[in-house]
């Protein structure tokens, strides 16, 4: 439904050596930047996954300073990059069809549009801000934040969240099935009710929600700082790379 305003294939390919002309905002260290996806990035590099052109919303100063608020509060080390139509060429993705606008790309790849996704590895997240509402824009940057942070959590706190994250709805798509995107919406809905103002009761709080509120909360940032403070320090170097895999 965009592909009027799509780049044409070709075109794309032929700026895949050089920075793809589509301005995003992003957000480093804690400040809001613009500028345009930069294709050392490999993941855009290779073309698997891009910001498009699409209703010019990316720059809604509002809706972006409020993700600001909230990486900098869950999770202030990663680059979040804020753009227009956001799609993803993956297998993994298939079956998102029914969920999604797709197309079928001229290499016979299949994408798909996404609202957001998580860069696992380089603590970088994408999030989506065409057709969504204000209150939609954070709610994927909530559920793309739980996927950069879970690794953090303890394998206990994983678990008590899985097992509520199973007894959700059944989707009818292996992708949507996974626990992995289980945990991410459960955490993302939490997160925006949290937001519009809902409270919990954290002494009759269970583990799997003292983990959530721990994640949105910045507690989780916090610990994850003080510990990665602690690993630099040449004694404990060793240690924690083996503990925390940094
Ligand atoms: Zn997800």
């Amino acid at each position: 439904m965009s592909s009027s305003l799509a780049l044409a294939p070709d075109r794309r390919a032929a700026t895949a050596t050089r920075p793809i002309d589509i301005a995003v905002s992003c957000i480093k260290n804690g400040k809001i930047g613009r500028g345009t996806i930069q294709t050392r990035l490999p993941e855009f590099a290779a073309g698997k996954t891009w910001f498009e052109a699409g209703p010019l919303r990316q720059h809604a100063p509002a809706a972006v300073a409020d993700c600001q608020e909230i990486v900098a509060r869950c999770a202030p080390w990663l680059v979040c990059f804020i753009g227009p139509e956001l799609w993803t060429k993956t297998k993994d993705n298939e079956d998102l069809t029914e969920y999604s606008d797709s197309r079928q790309m001229p290499d016979g790849g299949l994408a798909v549009r996404i609202l957001g996704q998580a860069y696992f590895g380089r603590d970088t997240i994408f999030v989506s801000i065409s057709k969504h509402s204000h209150p939609g824009v954070l709610s994927t940057l909530h559920h793309e934040i739980w996927h950069a942070l879970e690794k953090f959590l303890t394998p206990g706190a994983l678990a008590a969240v899985d097992s509520l994250a199973a007894g959700g709805r059944a989707r009818p798509s292996e992708y949507l099935s996974s626990l992995s995107e289980r945990r991410a919406r459960l955490y993302q809905n939490l997160a925006a009710s949290w937001d519009e103002g809902a409270m919990i009761r954290l002494a009759d709080a269970d583990l799997a929600m003292r983990a959530m509120w721990h994640v949105y909360s910045g507690g989780l940032a916090k610990d994850v700082i003080a510990a990665r403070a602690r690993a630099a320090s040449p004694p404990n170097r060793g240690i924690f790379r083996r503990l925390f895999g940094f």
